[in-house]
Formats: structure tokens, C-alpha cells, sequence
């Protein structure tokens, strides 16, 4: 099974949104950037993941689930995933950035979403640190073949 990583995902366009409405402004899907983060705030070097529960394997949540049937396939796919995750991380946080992984559960509960917003907004007065930018194009080939399975 091939998946392509969804964007514009009902609960991203949710959270996009709610930070709008609370004055925070930001860039969307920046492909120049490891794991290319859903929304990122460049002046503060944050970089935002929406992450669907089920995919991404959010812990503890009842969206966590797993299908009964190909249990060895699934729990293989989810491995792969979180080991993808870690890595986009550690190369943003690598590069001076810090990361922001909102669940979907959290944005889908208004007051769970307002929390969120709140310390995104926050997050705002963090003094400027340094990260950098850099092209991730070049290896685009290698980034295929891993992202195979790709999720929301
Ligand atoms: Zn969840």
C-alpha cells in the first residue's frame, strides 16, 4: 500500500484557522524543510506537524487503534512511521528548530485546540534563534523511496 502524505487536512486547515484568527502568521508545507512541516514560523524557528492520531500513533489516545487483521503489516507500516518521524525531527531540531507535533484529537476538542493556539502564541515571544534553511531538493529520490507509506 502506497500513500501520499495528505495536506490541507480538515483538522490542519482547523488549527490554521484558529492561529490566524489569534494573529499568528505563518508559512505552509515548506518543502525546503525536513519532513516538510505543516505550518512553520519561520521569525521563530517553529515548525508545526499536524499528525493524524492513528497514523502517527499518538499514545494513549482512543484513535490509536490497531486493525485485527495483518496485525505483522500494520505494526511494521507504524513502526516505519514513528522511525520517520524521529528522524525529520532530529533533523529540524539538528538545524535549530523547534518542533511542534499537534494531534489531531487536540485540535478536533475546542477547549483542548484553544490550549494549543495559546501556547503557539506564545511560543511567538520566544527570542529569535538561529536555524537554518536548507534544501532539501537535492535528495528528493532518497526522500521517495522512504515516504513510501506517508500519512496525515
Ligand atoms: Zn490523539
Amino acid at each position: 500500500m502506497r500513500r501520499v502524505r495528505q495536506k490541507n487536512t480538515a483538522p490542519e486547515i482547523r488549527l490554521r484557522k484558529a492561529l490566524h484568527a489569534a494573529g499568528v502568521r505563518f508559512r505552509l508545507h515548506d518543502n525546503r524543510l525536513p519532513g516538510h512541516p505543516d505550518i512553520v514560523l519561520a521569525g521563530r524557528c517553529l515548525a508545526i506537524f499536524v499528525h493524524g492520531c492513528f497514523w502517527h500513533r499518538h499514545e494513549g489516545c482512543s484513535r490509536t487503534t490497531t486493525p485485527k487483521s495483518n496485525r505483522t503489516y500494520w505494526e511494521q507500516k507504524f513502526a516505519e512511521n514513528i522511525e520517520r518521524d524521529k528522524r525529520k525531527t532530529s533533523q529540524l531540531v539538528n538545524n535549530g528548530w523547534n518542533v511542534r507535533i499537534v494531534w489531531e484529537c487536540e485540535i478536533l476538542d475546542d477547549a483542548t485546540l484553544a490550549r494549543v493556539v495559546g501556547e503557539i502564541v506564545a511560543a511567538q515571544a520566544i527570542p529569535r534563534n538561529r536555524c537554518r534553511v536548507r534544501d532539501s531538493r537535492q535528495s528528493k529520490v532518497a526522500k521517495r523511496n522512504r515516504d513510501s507509506i506517508s500519512t496525515s
